[in-house]
């Protein structure tokens, strides 16, 4: 199947208040352009290196999005144009991104990425740690970045229902925080979660970001 054709069957399936970000990590850029030349305008991309050469060769209205785990040396390479970053697991790093932003005068959208996979390697604020850093942060002394939500990785397993139970309590975590941190900021809406093999699952558990890479481009080389 084609990107086009994987692109517009992918988009039957699901509401259009849904966002499909295409994660184009180790693709070529010829395969970007075409999801482009299909119209896909979000694209998601995991290294900061491999993000700064592509985001030079595509139009400008593509909407970067940073998905991969990012130490805070190189945060001031993507904040020029960096649309969403769903991979804040630190005060540390949101306080650097804004920091970063301040000098080109944007407002960086964030998610916070939780970590409620089975697997130690995965990355993420465990559930109280994120409840924590939402405490005592204040948003008037970070006015370059916008907490959009939450994002999480589930498990890399065949078990469906461990998958659906950790996309239903990054949902739980989402409403909690919502009504405790965010209740008159009606920008606290995004919840990043699915991907290629468990996205019909996250559809079903209220995601507003799908992050899919091979059911669009084929296997990374
Ligand atoms: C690679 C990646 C994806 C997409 O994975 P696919 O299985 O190719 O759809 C989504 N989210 C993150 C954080 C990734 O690193």
């Amino acid at each position: 199947m084609s990107i086009t054709a994987n692109l517009r069957r992918l988009r039957t399936e699901f509401p259009d208040n849904v966002s499909l970000i295409a994660v184009s990590k180790y693709q070529p850029v010829e395969s970007l352009r075409q999801a482009y030349d299909a119209g896909q305008r979000l694209f998601g991309e995991n290294r900061v290196q491999e993000l700064v050469v592509k985001q030079a060769q595509l139009p400008s209205d593509v909407e970067w999005h940073f998905i991969g785990t990012l130490q805070t040396n190189k945060v001031k390479l993507i904040v020029p144009f960096v649309h969403t970053i769903h991979s804040i697991d630190s005060l540390n790093l949101l306080r650097e991104v804004d920091r970063q932003a301040c000098k080109h005068n944007r407002v960086i959208r964030i998610l916070l990425q939780l970590h409620l996979a089975r697997e130690s390697t995965k990355h993420g604020l465990f559930p109280d740690e994120c409840l924590a850093l939402l405490r005592v942060f204040r948003p008037e002394e970070y006015p370059f970045v916008r907490i959009d939500g939450l994002m999480c990785i589930a498990s890399f397993t065949d078990d469906t229902e461990c998958v659906r139970q950790e996309f239903r309590r990054l949902r739980t975590l989402f409403d909690t925080c919502r009504s405790d941190f965010f209740p008159h900021a009606p920008h606290f809406r995004h919840l990043s979660m699915g991907m290629s093999h468990d996205y019909p699952i996250a559809l079903g558990e209220g995601t507003t970001m799908l992050r899919i890479g091979t059911a669009i481009f084929g296997t990374r080389l």
